[in-house]
């Protein structure tokens, strides 16, 4: 559009009434040709700006703008010359510093042309107010907004504000619950609780501060909530600001746990084993019913108590010692966690328990403590100590076999090595054994020769050994015996079965005779080997010189 320019607009310019509006107004007022350039301006903008009026109408509003602000001016000028415009920039004073603005601008149409003017207000202060309320309400904001908490407001029933907590909790997005009604969040099934309790509290009654509510979810499911509910008058109505706390994985960890429990009580109350738990202590926490059967002992009566107590005496380091192995989260101690030992009977017996134990870690029942399932294994302790007696006793004589003698010797030996102690050894052999088998046959033979085992131990003290070491060859340990003492023990054995004879049959005997041979420790033998061979020598000149004596080894 062609501008007609400067004077012409004087006309207006020089009205009263402008004149007038220009010195009361305590906005800048700048009147201005649409390309920029400053006609006039009022006292106001002479002392925002800093200039005189000669130095100020000799400029374009460019010159006024902030640097950075400057690119839009050529856009506002049009706009404002278009519909008018209202904007916020920056100005500059003459001094070089800038403050904020609010322009509103209009074209002013006259015979000879167009002027826009523009009335400037300096908002420094309205800058820094919403600058600080902005802050404020930055900060509840965000606080609000990343609550795990839900927070919602309710007027007439409808959500007016919903925070996210809320919308994951429902399940609904922002604008879906803006539009919804709170009952609709409301489970069927609670809506009258509900209302109830909102009408007593509009009735002035103190109701619970919180309360779980059954929310229903957009997913058609249904979450747990613990909901804090106040009245507020707010933007002139009554309104609901509600908080919303999801307590639905709260309350099934809870119920899991209940039920875990409750399966592992109807467990330890169930099993044959015993099962407790101590503190780091030591002391019992818990202990199953089983505990009667096996100890004789109810349960109350051991609660508190040390579990050690129940430890027979002699096992207490031992066990303590794994105890705090497992306690302190030892894992080359915890692979061992199964461990036999004796614990007490409430009647002072004694048994045997076999014990898994281990620790009870954070999280679990108790922390800090351990879990121990002890089984009565006294039973398979007994069946095992017969299994070790089978495997070492001769069930014909009664007599430690061939390995159990040999094993036993040489720790007698070592022992009487190191203390310097006497010991002998003793070989006796039945003489023509083999006659008995044939004459009475083998079953007499069986029975002769646990016969002879029996007169032999009658002859024996109790730390003597008596073992067989095959066939009818039988050996002695005699320690703490010297080799005439020895030789007087076999001595007697010989005489003895010379007198009493073998019985066979109803009152029958028959002339039975052993050969022995004797050998006792000295300075060059000092090994089981060394009496075995020299006792063996010994047998055998008994046997030479025609049986039914008692030899040394030369
Ligand atoms: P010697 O005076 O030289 O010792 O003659 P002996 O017959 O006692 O000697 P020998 O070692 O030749 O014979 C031992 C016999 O003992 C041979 C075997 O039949 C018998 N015998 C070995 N073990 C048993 C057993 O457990 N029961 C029975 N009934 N006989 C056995
Ligand atoms: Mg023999």
């Amino acid at each position: 559009m062609k501008q007609k320019h400067g004077a012409d607009r004087t006309d207006f310019i020089n009205t009263t009434f402008y004149r007038n509006i220009m010195k009361q107004a305590r906005d800048i007022i700048l009147v201005l040709l649409p390309d920029g350039t400053i006609l006039d301006a009022n006292q106001a903008a002479l002392e925002a700006y800093g200039y005189t009026s000669g130095e100020l109408c000799a400029r374009t509003v460019h010159d006024l703008r902030a640097p950075g602000t400057r690119m839009e001016v050529e856009e506002q000028l049009q706009q404002a010359r278009e519909t008018g415009v209202l904007f916020r920039t920056f100005h500059r004073r003459r001094d070089g510093i800038f403050f904020p603005v609010e322009v509103s601008s209009q074209c002013v149409r006259m015979e000879s042309g167009e002027a826009l003017v523009s009335i400037v207000r300096d908002i420094t202060q309205t800058v820094a107010l919403e600058a600080t309320l902005a802050e404020g309400e930055e900060k509840f904001r965000l606080l609000v907004e990343n609550l795990r908490t839900g927070v919602f407001m309710v007027q007439r029933d409808k959500f007016i504000y919903v925070n996210p907590s809320t919308q994951r909790i429902t399940g609904f997005d922002e604008a879906e619950l803006l539009t919804m009604n709170f009952w609709e969040i409301v489970h069927p099934a609670q809506r009258d609780e509900v209302r109830e309790r909102g009408i007593r509290r509009q009735q002035g009654f103190s109701e619970l501060p919180s309360y779980i509510m059954h929310i229903r979810r957009k997913d058609g499911g249904s979450k747990w909530c613990e909901v804090v509910v106040a009245r507020q008058k707010w933007g002139g109505s009554v309104t609901l600001i509600g908080l919303l706390h999801d307590m639905t994985d709260r309350l099934l960890a809870e119920e899991r746990l209940a039920i875990s429990e409750k399966k592992y009580r109807l467990l330890a109350e169930n099993v044959g084993d015993v099962i407790w738990t101590v503190d780091h202590t030591g002391h019992i926490t818990y202990i199953s019913p089983s505990v009667q059967r096996v100890h004789g002992y109810a349960p109350e009566e051991l609660l508190n108590r040390k579990i050690l107590d129940l430890v027979a005496p002699e096992f207490r380091p031992l066990v303590e010692e794994r105890f705090n192995a497992l306690l302190a989260g030892n894992e080359q101690d915890a692979k061992s966690k199964m461990s036999e030992f004796l614990m007490l009977h409430r009647n002072g017996g004694r048994l045997w328990v076999e014990a898994r134990i281990n620790q009870l870690k954070d999280g679990d029942m108790e922390a800090g403590g351990l879990l121990g399932i002890a089984r009565d294994i006294t039973e398979r302790k007994r069946l095992q100590e017969d299994l070790v007696r089978l495997a070492t006793i001769d069930e014909l004589t009664g007599a430690v076999n061939r390995f159990r003698f040999m094993e036993m010797g040489k720790q007698e030996m070592e022992r009487a090595n190191r203390y310097n102690r006497p010991i002998s050894l003793m070989f006796v052999d039945i003489d023509h054994f083999k006659q008995i088998n044939d004459t009475f046959g083998h079953k007499a033979g069986d029975q002769t020769l646990t016969w002879f085992a029996g007169l032999v131990r009658k002859e024996l003290r109790n730390s003597d050994v008596l073992g067989r070491l095959g066939g009818d060859e039988f050996a002695v340990l005699l320690p703490e015996t010297g080799l005439s003492e020895a030789v007087q023990v076999a001595e007697r054995i010989r005489a003895t079965l010379e007198e009493q004879k073998l019985p066979v049959g109803e009152n029958e005997r028959v002339a039975l005779t052993i050969s022995a041979g004797v050998a006792s420790r000295d300075k060059a033998a000092d090994s089981l080997d060394d009496l075995l061979k020299k006792a063996d020598a010994a047998l055998y000149r008994a046997k030479r010189l025609g049986r039914n004596f008692v030899q040394t080894d030369p």
